[in-house]
């Protein structure tokens, strides 16, 4: 049902065809005045494509669209000289996309836990060096830096994560991970890559190998760097404070990609402006007076004060955030006492928060302490034992995608795989620390776009039942390594190309 290259050409390439097509579709009118530029694009696209079909193995699917905007659109990349770098971009793709999978094969079935990236890095920095770029290692933790330095032009920075979890992989895939490592408390715990950073390490090679190959068609800089600890929301700031933007070259904007687990490969999510949530995570240390169960009198009962104070904080979203502003906050963990009789002398609570707005982020931090400290004053707590609220550094701002830069990339993705393939996605209240780069002094604008990782099929009949399909960090989250990875390095070299595109 698409149409192939060869097809393609006929329709789109073919002078004769052209003019012929041209009379037919009716926007001789529109394209009159465009007439000798076009030509000359269409002699451009020409001789790139006798070049690249050289290359190429004799098929590529393109995306189906109508005849008559196939035509049109075409002509008109054409006349930009975007057709042929597309189609170029897409003939390198498919041959360097068997050792892509394989890498992706091999990363999945050996995932490491954040701040534990030690081999992932590895051979991620050997990845860039064997495709040319000037490799350094280390920097934040297992962070890597390879930079492509290819005349003037802006500085690009690229970003992929390296992470995995601790969840037992349950996808009976060939290539599942059986890893038990240990974590960071010294447990044994099983590792899989269930947020898809396997995908992305292996689109940022392809985008890597792309952008080298094809020097001749950017100029500027490429920034590429492997993030570790993206899980803890811990590794960019760790890459910032290891000079991230005073060692290399400071980017001018920046993007990365996330797998997507409802979305269909081929296909790609976008938004700008608020994509995600400033993450807080918060420990609260409820102090007490302990004493036996039987003589409460003689105590301060620290897990009914904390108990509480679980309830109380339920009323910071619902009574004092302005509706329709999002907010989340949550007690995930509540930790006190050993035993039935004992009234004992602390408690312990996690909490999480989440929030668009830099004041809501505020907002909410500012009324857990003051809910704490009422709370505890009015159970008569005394001053030395006033309840502690920290916030840890398990925190990372909202991911806002500048709404300029946002329109530049989805340009290009429009262009690269069809506007219809271009979803326009909801922010959600998960966190992404890639939001980091963008909150330094530099204000580096950000763009983060959705990748479609699941087969078409099954995201539509998901949709029909009414089944929802496993979601990222689940242990039987699946992305169709082919697909997805193809559509990955197109979408993020055809975005990094256009950016650097010579002028
Ligand atoms: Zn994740
Ligand atoms: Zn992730």
């Amino acid at each position: 049902m698409f149409p192939r290259i060869e097809q393609f050409d006929a329709v789109c390439f073919e002078k004769i065809q052209f003019d012929q097509k041209l009379n037919n579709t009716g926007t001789e009118d529109f394209l009159q005045p465009f007439e000798g530029q076009l030509r000359q694009g269409m002699k451009h696209a020409i001789a790139g494509k006798q070049a690249v079909s050289n290359l190429i193995s004799s098929t590529i699917p393109m995306r189906p669209q109508p005849p008559n905007l196939c035509l049109v659109t075409h002509l008109i990349l054409a006349l930009l000289g975007v057709q042929s770098f597309a189609e170029d971009l897409q003939s390198i793709t498919v041959r360097g996309l068997p050792s892509l999978v394989a890498l992706y094969k091999d990363l999945h079935a050996n995932p490491e836990l954040s701040l534990h990236e030690e081999q992932t890095a590895v051979r991620i920095a050997k990845e860039l060096r064997d495709a040319g770029l000037e490799v350094s290692e280390k920097v934040g933790g297992h962070g890597v830096v390879g930079v492509l330095k290819n005349g003037a032009g802006p500085v690009i920075l690229v970003r992929t994560d390296l992470d995995a979890l601790p969840v037992k992989e349950q996808t009976g895939l060939p290539y599942a991970s059986t890893r038990i490592v240990k974590d960071d408390l010294g447990r044994e715990v099983p590792v899989m890559h269930a947020c898809g950073h396997d995908i992305h390490m292996a689109c940022f090679i392809g985008t890597a190998r792309v952008l080298s190959q094809r020097r001749d068609q950017w100029s500027g800089t490429v920034v590429m760097i492997g993030q570790p600890a993206e899980e803890r929301i811990l590794g960019a700031r760790l890459m910032l404070r290891a000079g991230l933007f005073s060692r290399f070259p400071k980017p001018d904007k920046a993007i990365a990609l996330h797998c997507q687990s409802d979305l269909a490969h081929g296909s790609v999510g976008i938004r700008d402006g608020y994509a995600m949530a400033n993450v807080d995570t918060l420990e609260i240390l409820v102090r007490g007076v302990g004493a036996h169960g039987s003589m409460p009198h003689l105590g301060k009962d620290p897990i009914l004060l904390a108990s509480q104070i679980v309830v109380a904080l339920q009323s910071i979203v619902s009574r004092e955030v302005k509706p329709g502003d999002p907010a989340v906050v949550t007690v995930g963990s509540f930790h006190g006492g050993t035993k039935a009789n004992i009234i004992p002398d602390e408690v312990r609570l996690q909490l999480t928060l989440r929030s668009y707005k830099a004041e809501t982020r505020e907002h909410l931090i500012a009324s857990i302490k003051r809910i704490t400290r009422s709370l505890a004053d009015a159970a008569g707590m005394p001053a030395d034992k006033m309840p502690e609220v920290t916030v840890t550094e398990e925190s990372t701002p909202s991911l806002y995608n500048t709404p300029e830069l946002t329109r530049e990339v989805r340009q290009s993705l429009e262009a690269l795989v069809g506007a219809d393939h271009v979803a326009s996605v909801d922010p959600t209240m998960g966190g992404e620390d890639f939001a980091e780069f963008g909150i330094t002094k530099e204000k580096v604008p950000l763009c983060m776009f959705r990748l479609g990782t699941q087969p078409p099929e099954v995201v539509a009949d998901a949709k029909a039942k009414g089944l929802t399909l496993p979601s990222l960090h689940s242990p039987f989250f699946k992305p169709e390594p082919e697909a997805t990875i193809k559509t990955g390095v197109e979408a993020m070299s055809f975005v990094v190309l256009n950016l650097l595109k010579k002028h």
